[in-house]
């Protein structure tokens, strides 16, 4: 047997039975979150955007062994690993990571590389704030991800603590920079020394 027809709302009625939902909803706890004027504070294990940490002296933890980058199922990572010497020194060990990319179009914040690092260089912050409208802005690059200079750090390049060794910094012995520690003349970033006299 066919269904009976519903019985319908005269024409003028309907227009009034919407401001009815209206008037409902209005009076319902509201669940729009006020971002970005009120930020929700995140989960503490919260996968946010990377960061490349350093040594209490300032000295970097990555050794540009590309273990990270192999980790990505999103080829999202791009390092170029390079040689320290005793002029120009990034880490305490043999090698430095010297141009290390992360492209955020790509990243699914999934911290498989964290867990592919085996120095504990790469970590991740809380900070999710990583929209652009610029392919190219979203390719963060070594300058951005390596962390700020703590007390007691002196920016890369500079010489390994006297009488410690690689193996020293990952016991925890060094704790600072060395009294008197200067920044050496970063010459392999691709910028040449300045010769004195030269026009700038
Ligand atoms: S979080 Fe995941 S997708 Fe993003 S760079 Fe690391 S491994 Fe790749
Ligand atoms: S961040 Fe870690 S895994 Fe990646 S290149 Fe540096 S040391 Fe290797």
């Amino acid at each position: 047997m066919a269904d009976e027809p519903k019985e319908t709302k005269p024409g003028f009625q309907n227009p009034v039975a919407g401001f009815g939902v209206t008037f409902k909803a209005m009076f319902k706890k509201r669940l729009t979150e006020q971002y970005p004027e009120q930020q929700k504070t995140t989960a503490p294990r919260f996968h946010g955007r990377h960061q490349l940490n350093r040594h209490p002296d300032g000295l970097e933890k990555c050794i540009g062994c590309e273990l990270c980058a192999w980790a990505c199922p999103a080829d999202a990572i791009y390092v170029e690993g390079a040689d320290n010497t005793d002029e120009e020194r990034y880490s305490p060990g043999e090698r430095y990571g010297r141009v290390y990319q992360i492209n955020y179009a790509r990243c699914i914040l999934c911290g498989l590389c964290i867990e592919a690092c085996p120095t504990r260089a790469l970590t991740m912050t809380n900070e999710f704030e990583l929209a652009d409208s610029s392919r190219a802005n979203l390719i963060y690059t070594k300058e951005q991800l390596l962390a700020g200079l703590e007390e007691g750090m002196v920016d890369t390049p500079h010489a390994i603590y006297p009488g410690m060794d690689e193996q020293d910094y990952y016991r925890g012995l060094v704790t600072e920079a060395a009294p008197g520690t200067e920044p050496q003349v970063a010459v392999s970033k691709g910028e040449k020394p300045q010769e004195e006299g030269a026009d700038a």
